[in-house]
């Protein structure tokens, strides 16, 4: 295939600012390099902190965004094992390093050196992009790209999924209904819940949770969500809680029961919260944090490539990548869940 010499791009330029560039296409450079056709990419809650004055994540400027996308490979470097041009994949941007303690001792996700495509190394608001061969997990010819373009952030859920251990018929509430607390009502939902509940003060995105199978959707602002919590789970509340926010561990501890688990996936620097740690200690509840997917992508492809879920109900706006900015002002007023880009539309 005869590649173009330069593509489009959208790259962060300085802090609270991004530009739709032309910029020539990457090269293969490392052995284990694949050159990837972008089919899609879509727009993260993370990206919106990227770009964020001030931000919340730190990118490095001239660094094109993005991390999550589905692609074909167009051309492998001489070392690639496992991959062959016009092989589907969906990509881990995040790139450990293997040598340093936290990936020796099995956290990659904890790495030291880690670093991100779309952060600090060249992402998928592009037509284009390099990965190494060991982020790529194929998939299969008949996944449609909008059902393939959720990899990314459901294999974060994934993990968090995996470590809260779902008995079957247990109760769960989700704070947050943006697209992570969708992902984490649907997956529960499938993995045996016997009751889902969707706390979420925005009518648009409680609309979203029933769609995506919430039993029940509270608005906290209107109702009080923990005592409705109870009454729904016969006056003991929720054996697994997430906080898919943020800032609401207080909030989960109202809801979950005794000897519960509460699973803090939500991301906010800046929130501080009071809880009683008594609560915690008197009712022996559990919490932990999740972090990003590290082990969870071929699992989550396999979810994707059964069909037990259709999460291309959530696409809100389908747009071409020089209609960034279009996608980016309905994510920021909150009019948007998934916007997906198409780089040769
Ligand atoms: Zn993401
Ligand atoms: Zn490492």
């Amino acid at each position: 295939m005869k590649l173009p010499k330069e593509m489009q791009a959208v790259i962060f330029e300085k802090i609270g600012a991004h530009k739709l560039v032309t910029v020539p296409v990457p090269e293969i450079r490392n052995p284990d390099d694949l050159l990837v056709k972008i089919e899609a990419a879509s727009i993260c809650g993370s990206d919106l902190h990227i770009l964020a004055d001030p931000p919340g994540c730190i990118a490095v400027p001239g660094t094109v965004i993005g991390h999550e996308m589905v692609g074909e490979v167009v051309e492998t470097g001489s070392g690639v094992t496992g991959f062959c041009p016009g092989d589907r994949l969906v990509c881990d941007p995040n790139i450990s390093c293997g040598r340093c303690e936290a990936c020796r001792t099995g956290h990659k996700n904890m790495c030291e050196n880690l670093h991100i495509h779309g952060v600090d190394r060249h992402g998928f608001f592009a037509q284009y992009a390099c990965i190494p061969e060991r982020s790529a997990v194929k998939i299969s010819p008949s996944l449609s790209k909008e059902q393939a373009i959720f990899a990314e952030p459901l294999t974060c859920v994934m993990s968090a999924v995996d470590k809260a251990r779902l008995l079957p018929g247990e109760t769960v509430a989700v704070i947050g209904a943006g697209p992570i607390g969708l992902y984490f009502l649907s997956l529960f939902r499938v993995n045996g819940a016997g009751r889902v509940i969707s706390v979420e003060p925005s009518e648009y995105r409680r609309k979203y949770a029933e769609k995506m199978g919430a039993d029940a959707a509270l608005d906290p602002k209107k109702q009080d969500a923990a005592a409705e919590i109870r009454a729904l789970t016969g006056g003991r509340g929720a054996d697994v809680v997430v906080d898919a926010v943020g800032m609401c561990v207080a909030d989960a501890l109202r809801y979950v029961c005794r000897g519960g688990r509460v699973v803090l996936f939500g991301q906010n620097a800046a929130a501080r919260e009071t809880i009683c740690q008594n609560d915690i200690t008197r009712n022996e509840i559990t919490l932990f944090g999740s972090y990003i997917g590290p082990y969870t992508m071929s699992a989550t492809v396999k979810l994707l490539e059964s069909g037990l879920i259709d999460f291309s109900k959530m696409i809100t706006h389908r747009l071409a990548l020089r209609e960034f900015d279009e996608g980016l002002a309905a994510m920021r007023s909150g009019t948007a869940l998934e916007v997906v880009l198409d780089p040769f539309a």
